[in-house]
């Protein structure tokens, strides 16, 4: 049940989980989240149980994977909405397309696509889920060759916020079909995906770990790729962290356990770079350094009265956490800037943005637009009643 990825989410504890069965079974919510002293209004056969959370202002939040580490954006005090039952892949190769449910996650998808050859622009690791990922743009494996996940999408099923029922294409709603590259919950609930199939053969892949004695001829390396791999199928994903024994041993005796997948406290943010040059990664690592010492110093303080629950008090130090990563992407920003790269106008990425991050450097010159259609097609705000980046 629950697969957040940041521990965070979970201090948000539903009052009441609902996990449809099928798209008609989002119907049912009605008579769960309408108050017992307020007789139940008829239901239409095309529902409307997003109106009735709006009408009973019931905040509640939709989850997919659960893989943001935005607190509130797929958790909630109120109805939490899992799409684990949207679980279906349907390989259709007359059209080179996969309809795929929304509740999956990507390492349950790729099986059931790998007996056909065929692949999608999904996710690079396991846990992270098809709904999230897709509907904030999604970078891939095959995003070089194919782009984003969300291009490949040629139609949407999505339960809009009045509870009618769509299937959205370029050609049906073009809005629509604009609005939800990268819209994620502000248009309703997206319930099954029809992507684009790629086909799909053995690939050669795998992970090495250097240590810090060894990096620099690593820094160089990355870069030389960064700048002159022109082969849209190579891939290189750095990441670089800091993890002293002591501190991911004490971190790993003190999580405390869960039924699923949750980790320790986390964040994301994002910047937006041009080019990734021996000095843009030297500043990633310098800044990897200081967040590590600064969130180890952190934890460090507080193992002394150690019991499970003690340790979620380490949300105390979630917001100073977060300024840390903020000025840690300011402090790569700037590097990248001194040696010429113009990065005023490019977007941060929304999958990996902190929650605060404003909507104009998400969506810059979109944004007008995306308010004029969620206007149209909310204009009562019902998906403001759930978390995440509102429009
Ligand atoms: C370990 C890890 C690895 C990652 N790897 C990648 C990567 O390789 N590439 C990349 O691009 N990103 C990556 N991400 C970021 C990831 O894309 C986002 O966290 C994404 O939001 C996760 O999707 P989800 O469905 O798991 O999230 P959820 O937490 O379930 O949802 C995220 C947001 O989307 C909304 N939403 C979800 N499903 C629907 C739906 N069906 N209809 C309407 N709204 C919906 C939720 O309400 C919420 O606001 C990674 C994140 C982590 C933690």
């Amino acid at each position: 049940m629950f697969s957040f990825y940041a521990a965070l989410a979970l201090l948000s504890q539903p009052w009441y989980w609902f996990i449809p069965q099928n798209i008609d079974g989002l119907m049912r919510i009605i008579l769960h989240a309408w108050p017992s002293s307020v007789p139940c209004p008829p239901v239409p056969k095309f529902s409307i149980p997003l109106k009735i959370l709006g009408t009973t202002s019931t905040p509640f939040a939709i989850k997919s994977g659960g893989h943001t580490a935005n607190q509130g954006f797929s958790s909630t005090s109120g109805v939490q909405i899992a799409l684990s039952r949207f679980n279906a892949v349907m390989y259709d190769q007359a059209s080179n397309t996969a309809t795929i449910g929304a509740g999956l996650t990507w390492d349950e998808v790729y099986p059931k696509l790998e007996p056909f050859g065929v692949t999608v622009t999904g996710g690079r690791i396991s846990g992270v889920g098809v709904g999230g990922f897709t509907l904030g743009g999604g970078y891939s494996w095959i995003s070089n060759r194919h782009g984003l996940a969300i291009d490949s999408v040629v139609a949407f099923e999505l339960v809009l916020p009045d509870g009618e029922i769509t299937m959205v294409t370029a050609n049906s709603n073009p809005e629509l079909s604009f609005a939800l590259k990268g819209g994620y919950n502000n248009f309703g609930i997206v319930t099954n995906f029809v992507f684009k199939t790629f086909p799909m053969g053995p690939v050669w892949g795998g992970l090495l770990t250097y240590t810090g004695a060894n990096i620099g001829p690593v820094v160089q390396a990355i870069a030389d790729f960064s700048a002159n791999n022109i082969d849209a199928d190579a891939n290189l994903v750095a990441a670089s962290i800091h993890s002293p024994w002591l501190y991911t041993r004490i971190l790993f005796l003190a999580i405390p356990r869960t039924n699923g997948r949750c980790e320790d406290p986390g964040a994301m943010h994002s910047v937006s770079l041009s080019a990734l040059s021996v000095s843009v990664i030297s500043q990633i690592l310098n800044q990897t350094d200081r967040l590590g010492q600064l969130l180890r110093a952190a934890m460090i303080r507080r193992i002394p009265t150690t019991t499970s629950s003690r340790l979620w008090h380490f949300s105390g130090s979630d917001s100073t956490a977060r300024e840390d990563m903020k000025l840690a992407a300011a402090a790569i920003t700037a590097a990248a800037q001194r040696e010429g790269q113009q990065l005023a106008d490019l977007p941060l990425y929304s999958n990996y943005a902190l929650a605060d991050v404003p909507l104009h450097r998400l969506y810059t010159a979109n944004l007008p637009r995306l308010r004029r259609i969620k206007m149209k097609y909310d204009p009562l705000n019902i998906m403001g009643l759930a978390g995440g980046f509102r429009f």
